[in-house]
């Protein structure tokens, strides 16, 4: 296909799958490949590629303008996670925070807005971390919000959130509390990174320092009804969170297949003595070509509200981190002195796939969740 041929402006459902993949993997094997090292190691925020990314249809083709798309955002996003684990986990911030303004069905966060961040223009993530810990029963809700004349007022602290920076905004979710302190209910809306919000900077990760990542701190910061996406929250919640789940799975993806290239390229000088080895490619493949098949079944009916299919959804999102964990494991150990190396993908991919692995929802989370959902089906 000449890339020419399509129109590099707005995302456009009619293009084909195999179209915005074909410009999706151009700009992952070469800018993307090429910044990959300067993203992990010197922590560069790579906003140019995300637009370009933007540009090429890599955010929306899970909305109403891609044409509702999942296997299509998910193979966007596993491309984009073979070169990048980070700019991988961007993209995951991306489509999601895109997932929220459209499903808020507030048309101040539609059109233009929305338009404008599918396309790569502006650039927003999510602070959910904490809010979905805290409603599955983990930990406690860090933000308050106490209702006044035309919306909310908003204070606490989240300790990290991604792809944000001035001028940019997150989907965030903040408690309700009664005069007498007991919670009344949640609400989701979007930050805006206005000057009235402070952004500390973050401890230095061992991975992801190209995320831009930050400290959040909010004083009596107003929500009105143009940055609602819920309210109350959690019945949004309950729709969107198993596509919210499902999408992570394009990074895990994307990483172990990154690691198994990895095996395959040391192949001709070290299959000699590699075949001693665990893990080996053939067996990775499989497992990669399971996976896949399984993830983009799932990605037919985001929206199957059935606890069964949100059992299905966080399954694979654990089976998709253990695997990246496995791969990138595989991947040095085949490597070996070349993969120890400071600068190399099998290395890096270390770092990426452990992170896939403690992100939200973490595999001890997914297990707790699929814990909780089982035992509620058991026979009182
Ligand atoms: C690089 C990076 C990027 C992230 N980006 C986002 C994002 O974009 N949006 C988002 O909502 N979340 C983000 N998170 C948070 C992430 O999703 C997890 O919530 C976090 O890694 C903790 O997960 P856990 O469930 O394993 O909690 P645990 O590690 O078990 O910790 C329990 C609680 O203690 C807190 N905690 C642990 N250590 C520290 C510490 N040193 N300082 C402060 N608090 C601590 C944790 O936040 C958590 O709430 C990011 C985390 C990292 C490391």
């Amino acid at each position: 296909m000449n890339l020419a041929d399509v129109q590099p402006s707005v995302l456009d459902p009619a293009w084909s799958h195999e179209q915005v993949m074909a410009r999706v993997t151009a700009i992952a094997n070469g800018p993307l490949a090429d910044a990959a090292y300067r993203i992990d190691h010197e922590g560069h925020y790579p906003l140019e590629i995300m637009a370009q990314l933007g540009e090429a249809g890599a955010f929306g083709a899970h909305l109403e303008c891609g044409g509702r798309r999942f296997a299509l955002a998910l193979d966007a996003m596993r491309a984009i996670s073979r070169s990048c684990g980070s700019t991988g986990f961007l993209t995951w911030c991306h489509d999601v925070c895109g997932l929220y303004m459209e499903q808020s069905g507030n048309p101040a966060l539609a059109r233009s807005v929305l338009d404008d961040h599918v396309n790569g223009i502006t650039f927003g993530g999510t602070a959910l971390s904490n809010p979905m810990k805290s409603l599955a029963g983990i930990e406690k809700m860090l933000l308050r919000a106490t209702p006044v004349k035309g919306g909310y007022q908003v204070s606490g602290a989240l300790p990290w959130v991604s792809h944000i920076g001035p001028g940019q905004y997150c989907g965030a979710i903040a408690g309700v509390y009664r005069d007498d302190g007991s919670l009344s209910h949640e609400i989701m809306f979007l930050l805006r990174f206005t000057d009235d919000v402070v952004l500390r900077p973050c401890p230095e990760f061992s991975g992801m320092e190209g995320t831009s990542t930050w400290g959040v701190r909010l004083d009596n910061y107003f929500v009105g009804e143009d940055s609602m996406i819920a309210d109350p929250a959690r019945p949004f919640i309950a729709r969107i969170r198993a596509a919210f789940v499902l999408l992570q799975a394009g990074m895990a993806i994307g990483v172990a297949q990154g690691a198994i290239e990895s095996i395959l390229e040391v192949e001709p000088v070290l299959g000699h003595v590699n075949q001693f080895l665990h893990d080996r490619p053939d067996v990775l493949q499989a497992e990669f070509d399971d996976l896949g098949a399984r993830v983009m079944k799932l990605a037919e009916t985001p929206y199957d509200g059935s606890k069964d299919y949100l059992l299905d959804v966080l399954d694979a999102r654990t089976q998709g981190a253990e695997f990246a964990l496995k791969a990138t494991q595989s991947a040095l150990m085949h490597q070996g002195a070349r993969g120890y190396l400071m600068n190399s993908a099998p290395q890096r991919r270390i770092r990426e796939a452990h992170f896939v692995a403690i992100v939200t929802p973490a595999i001890k989370h997914l297990r707790w969740e699929m814990a909780r959902l089982s035992k509620e089906e058991m026979p009182a």
